[in-house]
């Protein structure tokens, strides 16, 4: 199969806000939203993800602010922790978490499950609690026509983020619940190591992919969670993951996401914009 030709368009090229430094105090330039909105649009990106952090109480507005800018709001990052030690004692976050796609206009929120649950061990307890929260989050989000996207982290983030490792592992918790709008999203950071990718993804039969991130593995990571590569500049097989995620179906935007505290947040966003499109055309 061929992959879809990006060479000379950036039609299906999404930013990630958090390649920004997402307004994190202390890192990144800072732009207002807005800022970022025009730069994204002069240089033909197709849409935006943001963090709840930075919509605060202006989803509307700020959806109407990107669609009028000719974008789209690709995806909202993300729901609140569903287990785990630092998961609130509610699903009342997680709703209102929908409710904020909603309202910014975008399709897609999201899940990044949390950790083991407080009192148990391994793994299998806390994927049944996780089943029977999503499961009632899903519901809860089909009535406001958003779609769920599970994504699994690489194992190294186990213990106190997510008890979903693998893509493998994704596709049986959406089996599980069973949900028309539940699905993964696939992120190179999370899955470039598992060589079992293309099959796994291959015996899927349906079209469970609702998002594709895009970074690097730098070949000597000096910070799990905030040292991410620009694409091109580690060791992950962008290519072949590309083929395996289009083979399995998925026609959706490629959303670069680059988390990098000493590195791509400590510079010009106009660079770094001008780069990952440079990249997205080259490499990806
Ligand atoms: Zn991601």
């Amino acid at each position: 199969m061929a992959l879809r030709d990006f060479s000379q368009s950036t039609q299906a090229l999404a930013l990630n806000t958090a390649t920004l430094g997402h307004n994190l105090d202390g890192y990144g330039a800072g732009w207002p939203i807005e800022k970022v909105i025009d730069a994204c649009a002069r240089r033909g990106i197709a849409g935006i993800v943001f963090w709840r952090r930075e919509i605060g109480t202006q989803a509307i507005a700020i959806g109407e602010r990107v669609r009028a800018a000719g974008l789209r709001v690709v995806g909202l990052c993300r729901t609140p922790y569903l287990t785990g030690a630092e998961a609130p004692a509610t699903l009342d976050e997680a709703y209102a978490s929908v409710e904020m796609a909603a309202a910014l206009g975008t399709e897609t929120l999201t899940i990044v499950t949390g950790g083991t649950e407080p009192g148990t061990k391994g793994v299998k307890e806390s994927q049944s609690v996780l089943a029977d929260r999503v499961q009632r989050l899903a519901e809860f989000a089909a009535t406001m026509d958003i779609k769920l996207a599970l994504e699994p982290l690489n194992p190294m983030f186990g213990g106190n983020r997510t008890c979903l490792f693998t893509v493998a592992e994704a596709l049986d918790l959406c089996d599980r619940v069973g949900a028309p709008n539940l699905g993964i999203a696939i992120d190179v950071y999370h899955v470039w190591w598992d060589s079992s990718l293309t099959e796994v993804l291959a015996n899927t039969g349906h079209n469970r992919i609702f998002g594709y991130h895009l970074c690097d593995w730098l070949e000597s990571t000096q910070d799990m969670l905030l040292d991410r590569g620009m694409m091109g500049d580690g060791v992950a097989d962008l290519k072949a993951i590309r083929r395996a995620v289009e083979g399995a179906g998925y026609e959706g935007e490629c959303e670069v996401e680059v988390f990098s505290a000493h590195n791509w947040w400590q510079r010009d966003p106009d660079q770094v914009l001008d780069i990952l499109v440079e990249r997205f055309q080259t490499v990806c």
